[in-house]
């Protein structure tokens, strides 16, 4: 009665899940819906201590409920935090939505949009009678390979485990770039438990696809039709970018380091190589050395986002008096304000893990890639940035599996005078800038 319509959003409790459903949550609520974003007590807490301290939270509610898991708890065990996820949050989710609606504060839920990573959530809200919608921060490809899952068994093509049978490169459609069957999205070979959860995720798309009205994914349709067409009921939404006045709010698990901001004003234009792994990849430090070399013998400026938690078994160790060797020309930061400087105009390119966000974000600012994928679906995203946008390179491990600093050196400094693959970078810019603009003028009418 002359009250917001409200929407509840929750999504899978990881920084590359967390981030897209945030920023699509605010673009809702400048829609003047209301909208509850459902995240984990431990993700909440670690959001709100990243926070700057002018952030405004008006346009949303952030509410959380717990995980099952103690606070001491190793959430990067996804076997047992999926097994504690699926057993309380079902019920709690659902305490949560009757709350709600019992309260006299707010209008009642009138759609739920999950993280199809959650997928419980809908079949809570389907049992509820409410809408469910599900969104997916992978791009359309990801979604059209986990409901192509039961064809793949069928065919002979992998196991009823998600492991492959043949050797063949399976495609999907003729636009579709094809995947080798070690790089599917759950193909994990040193690490069975991995795959297996990761298998056991991509296999519980197609039911959770029958509990939503659409699937809503981070891409355009100009810029993948094909794949699109292949998921019924997708629906495409970005790119998902921040808004302008919620710069802060897109949902940090880290605070930004924004003093990367003034020392890339002082840089000259088109100079800069962004590093940056996302929230997961971890290096070993032998590898991290390599990189480190590298970056000091390239003879421009870099920007390196280096987590406390990049390097496998211990804290990231520098080559020794790297920093003082490097000077002002290398900013090392924990975390960065990444739209922000990836729209900074002295950018020249991003060495980057290929997660899709990252892969989506560097796309729309026009950034050429140097592609370094690491796990689940940054394989394939490679391989779309490499052989079909053709707005990046790709780094190559040598017979021992490492890139080298050789390798690093050699590839940069071909991508930084590759005129084909700016000239790509900046088309595509342009791509979902129309798109966007055009998303923009549709919403008004
Ligand atoms: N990100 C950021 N600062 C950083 C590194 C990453 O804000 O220093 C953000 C990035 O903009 C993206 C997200 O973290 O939105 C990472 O998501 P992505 O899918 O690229 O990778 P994931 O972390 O899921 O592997």
């Amino acid at each position: 009665m002359g009250r917001e319509p409200h929407v509840l959003v929750i999504p899978y409790p990881a920084q590359g899940h967390v981030m897209p459903l945030m920023k699509l949550s605010m673009k809702i609520a400048e829609h003047g819906v209301k909208v509850t974003f459902v995240n984990t007590h431990f993700i909440e807490a670690k959001i709100i201590a990243s926070m700057p301290e002018k952030a405004d939270w008006s346009h949303l509610s952030l509410v959380s409920i717990p995980d099952g898991l103690e606070l001491e708890d190793d959430r990067k065990d996804g076997t047992k935090t999926r097994e504690s996820i699926l057993r309380v949050m079902p019920g709690h989710l659902k305490n949560l939505i009757e709350k709600i609606n019992q309260s006299s504060d707010c209008e009642q839920i009138r759609c739920v949009v999950a993280d199809t990573s959650v997928g419980w959530a809908l079949e809570v809200a389907k049992k509820m009678g409410i809408p469910g919608t599900a969104v997916t921060p992978a791009g359309p490809a990801n979604v059209a390979l986990s409901l192509h899952i039961p064809k793949l068994i069928e065919d002979g093509v992998i196991d009823s485990n998600g492991t492959p049978l043949s050797d063949e490169l399976i495609s999907l459609s003729k636009e579709t770039p094809g995947w080798k069957v070690n790089e599917f999205t759950w193909s994990c070979p040193n690490d069975s438990k991995v795959h297996k959860l990761i298998f056991e995720y991509a296999s519980a798309t197609v039911q959770t696809l029958r509990n939503s009205n659409w699937v809503l994914c981070n891409s355009f349709y100009e810029l993948d039709s094909s794949a699109c067409d292949l998921v019924p009921k997708m629906l495409t939404i970005g790119p998902l970018l921040a808004s302008n006045h919620s710069g802060h709010l897109a949902g940090n698990f880290w605070p930004e380091d924004s003093a990367c901001l003034s020392w890339l004003d002082k840089q000259a234009k088109d100079s800069v190589i962004y590093v940056s792994f996302g929230s997961i990849a971890k290096l070993s430090q032998q590898q991290f050395d390599e990189l480190a070399v590298a970056l000091e013998s390239i003879d421009q400026p870099f920007l390196w986002v280096v987590r406390k938690d990049l390097v496998k078994l211990s804290i990231p160790e520098f080559p020794e008096r790297f920093t003082e060797r490097v000077g002002d020309r290398g900013k090392v930061v924990e975390w960065a304000p990444q739209e922000k400087v990836l729209a900074h105009s002295s950018v020249a390119c991003f060495l980057s893990h290929c997660g899709w966000n990252s892969t989506m974000e560097g796309l729309s600012m026009g950034i050429p890639f140097l592609c370094w994928p690491y796990f689940a679906d940054q394989f394939h995203n490679r391989s779309y940035i490499c052989d079909t946008w053709k707005n990046g390179l790709e780094l190559i491990p040598d017979i021992n599996g490492i890139i080298t600093r050789h390798e690093i050196e050699t590839k940069v400094k071909t991508l930084l005078t590759d005129d084909a693959v700016k000239a790509n970078a900046l088309k595509l810019k342009e791509m979902a800038r129309k798109s966007l603009a055009q998303a923009i003028q549709q919403s008004f009418h």
